[in-house]
């Protein structure tokens, strides 16, 4: 968490506004977690870890539309400012920072409170509050750096994370599993979405009905995901941390709870102790209503700090 992120301005009316991490911050000063944790140097991603995932052209696209003083990128709902590629290349940056620390076993685990969020956009297209793609880039840089190949993201956030889809599919050492409302933007996200040539079956999509609550959220993780986690058997875990399923989000109609986020936690942090060692990182996605936001970031960050809970 870092107070930069705050200077990614959106204008006045924005969702994905600056007040989101100023209150995850706030909270983890709070709750005395800070004091539990690391605080992370935050770094901006290079060119070369951006380009592992995103074409040239669209990095310098992005910039230049930044500079530009342009109010918006490639669509009405990618709003930006001056300041807007500065941030968004930080988020990226730190959260592969962070990946690689994990990786590496310089840390055990951790969160990177970040924003712009990253899981919709695309090789070339910035798409719904995403311009860089955070998990994606982190999930390369990692396997760029290290000698680990198989990397499990599972994104959790109630919209489906088509860009980091869209990036790996064709992988079978990345594994993209989501939870999301459906019907609900950006469309994607079917059943029948599991992967292309070889990356067929590491892909693996459960939709839930607008209405659906803990049950099927959490059932998505612990009786769909889990198993497939076991037979891919992931060295790192990623998950794209969206808060934005929970019952008082203004921009979905999923109804789950802040305690069901520490039991999502649960679970992934089984499969990291698992097959990873352990290696867990948790990058902050959605999540609109800043008290719900805040309050299960909390859940989730006291379940991944927990020494006693390692199965
Ligand atoms: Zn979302």
């Amino acid at each position: 968490m870092d107070e930069r992120f705050a200077r990614h301005d959106t204008g006045p009316h924005h969702p994905e506004r600056p007040e989101r991490t100023e209150s995850v911050r706030a909270r983890i000063e709070q709750s005395g977690l800070a004091a539990r944790t690391v605080a992370f140097e935050v770094e901006p991603a290079s060119d070369e870890m951006l380009e592992a995932v995103h074409d040239p052209s669209y990095v310098r696209h992005v910039a230049r539309a930044c500079a530009a003083g342009e109010p918006v990128l490639d669509s009405m709902d990618t709003a930006i400012g001056p300041d807007s590629e500065r941030i968004a290349r930080l988020a990226a940056g730190s959260v592969a920072a962070l990946a690689l620390a994990v990786a590496d076993g310089r840390l055990d685990a951790g969160f990177a409170a970040v924003r712009p969020p990253g899981h919709h956009a695309e090789r070339a297209k910035a798409m719904g509050f995403c311009l860089y793609n955070n998990v994606a880039v982190a999930a390369e840089h990692v396997r760029r750096r290290t000698g680990l190949s198989r990397v499990l993201i599972v994104d959790w956030d109630v919209h489906h994370g088509n860009g980091t889809q869209h990036l790996f599919e064709e992988s079978p050492d990345v594994f993209y599993f989501s939870v999301h409302q459906s019907p609900l933007y950006p469309g994607t996200g079917a059943r029948t979405e599991r992967g292309r040539g070889a990356g067929e079956g590491t892909t693996l999509n459960c939709p839930v009905p607008p209405g659906a609550g803990d049950t099927e959220f959490l059932g998505a993780l612990a009786d769909e995901l889990v198993p497939a986690a076991d037979r891919f058997e992931p060295e790192l875990v990623l998950v794209s941390a969206g808060f934005d399923a929970h019952a008082a989000d203004p921009l979905a109609q999923l109804r789950v709870t802040t305690e069901a986020y520490a039991e999502a936690t649960r679970i992934v942090r089984g499969i990291a102790a698992r097959h990873a060692g352990g290696r867990l990182v948790s990058v902050l996605e959605g999540g609109y209503d800043t008290d719900a936001l805040s309050a299960s970031v909390e859940a989730h960050l006291r379940e991944l700090v927990d020494p006693t809970g390692s199965d």
